[in-house]
């Protein structure tokens, strides 16, 4: 295979400019080359995209790709016409494209120029695409955001549940290519069933974040001014609170102004022209701090924001994983703070009964975790960790000491129990 791996090499320098994978890639490259079910389980900004799109540069064929967004979408096709003169190597298809630029698609993918194919998985299910892809050569496909085909995710989507019999009818033996940086056991048993790919080569990344604290304190009617003291102690850094509500970004964010605090309010009540705004001024670091809604941050790449601060506490360790990792993108200082009161969990809760009961149930265990999470004395480095299916050394790992518990144990309050028993 040593030849093999000198045109990985060559390839991943040529399309993508790089000399070196990144973590797990190459063998999850190769597998897909082999033409093997691949499911690849890596954190956000991990590089999963290029597992996909080397092969399918490398691959005769079109791969297609399903993906829930079409701003996504449009990123991930420029991006790799930015690799490549060939401007049809990679495509659209959905339903923003008038009739003759479908019909170019379709043209460039039978005339095999077209090696990466983006569909929603809405498009894919459509006879009259399904009938097009039966007649060309599809390469493997891949489904990226793969949490989405599960309930237990935080982004179900009911149309990725039918993608199995689609691909079943495009041909045979296609391989199945599951992506996603959901890492609990839950979710991924979930893709592994309604894609079909329990054969699949499981690539999974560790999801330890080494240089975050993680710290849980108790909210009190004091949490603002407690918030307060924090900022001015980072004076000078940029860091994001979250709230629940946008009544209390809005609020906190006029507190921290009042007290000095250069901040901005974002949430999704502001219209595109403001969000992009107070995001820019973020960005630039014209102010500090953003005191937003769950909004704010898909997709946003500030390398150096050194606290997130939950003024709330979030639904799930899920979501509470996802929005402290936008701390310490480069390696540097990551302060994760979470204010928590009981009281919130019942607001959370009150929030759910409207919904269906299936969907209750999964939130309200989804909710316990956290409380665990919240009111535990070990190590949350290893409960978060442990939550997604992967075992920490809370001595010896990477950023073992890197969170409240650790470093100022509490007492242990069973041990005295057992003790006086
Ligand atoms: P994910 O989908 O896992 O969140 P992406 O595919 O968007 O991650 O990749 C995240 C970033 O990593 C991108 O900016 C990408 O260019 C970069 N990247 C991916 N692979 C490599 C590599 N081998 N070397 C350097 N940078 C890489
Ligand atoms: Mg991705």
């Amino acid at each position: 295979t040593s030849l093999n791996e000198i045109d990985i090499h060559a390839s991943l320098k040529k399309y993508f400019g790089f000399s070196q994978f990144k973590g797990l890639q190459e063998g999850v490259v190769e597998n897909i080359l082999r033409g093997d079910n691949t499911f690849v389980i890596m954190p956000t900004g991990g590089g999963k995209s290029l597992c996909y799109q080397l092969p399918a540069l490398m691959q005769e064929g079109t791969a297609i790709v399903v993906s829930p967004l079409i701003a996504l979408m449009k990123n991930q096709v420029d991006a790799i016409r930015g690799v490549s003169a060939e401007m049809g190597i990679a495509h659209v298809l959905n339903s923003s494209l008038n009739k003759t630029e479908v019909k170019q698609v379709k043209q460039d993918i039978v005339d095999g120029i077209t090696k990466l194919l983006y569909v929603a998985p809405e498009s894919l299910t459509k006879e009259e695409n399904v009938e097009f892809l039966r007649s060309v050569k599809v390469s493997f496909v891949a489904v990226d955001e793969a949490h989405c085909i599960s309930e237990w995710g935080h982004d179900f989507r009911p149309e990725y549940r039918n993608l199995k019999s689609i691909v079943a009818r495009l041909g045979d033996d296609i391989p199945i290519i599951g992506l996603t940086a959901t890492a609990t056991p839950k979710v991924q048993e979930d893709i592994i069933k309604n894609l079909g790919i329990g054969d699949a080569t499981v690539f999974k990344a560790s999801f330890n974040r080494p240089n975050l604290f993680y710290e849980v304190r108790t909210k009190t009617e004091n949490v603002e001014a407690d918030i307060i003291r924090f900022v001015k102690q980072n004076e000078g850094k940029s860091g994001i609170i979250y709230c629940l509500s946008r009544k209390k970004v809005e609020e906190l964010a006029q507190v921290l102004q009042v007290n000095g605090i250069s901040a901005v309010p974002y949430h999704a009540g502001f219209d595109a022209k403001t969000r992009s705004k107070y995001q820019d001024m973020f960005l630039m670091e014209d102010v500090d701090v953003v005191v937003a809604t769950i909004a704010f941050g898909m997709g946003i790449d500030k390398p150096d924001v050194r606290y997130v601060i939950h003024h709330d506490i979030p639904k799930s360790i899920e979501s509470y994983y996802q929005e402290t990792g936008r701390a310490g993108r480069d390696g540097g200082e990551g302060h994760c703070l979470a204010f928590y009161s009981y009281k919130d969990i019942e607001k959370l809760e009150k929030f759910m009964s409207g919904k269906p009961v299936a969907e209750q149930e999964i939130g309200n265990a989804l909710l316990q975790e956290v409380v665990a999470y919240a009111e535990t004395s070990m190590s949350r480095r290893k409960f978060m960790l442990h939550y997604f299916g992967e075992e920490f050394d809370d001595v010896k790992g990477e950023g073992a000491d890197m969170d409240d518990n650790t470093r100022n144990p509490k007492e242990k309050v069973e041990a005295k129990d057992d003790a006086v028993k």
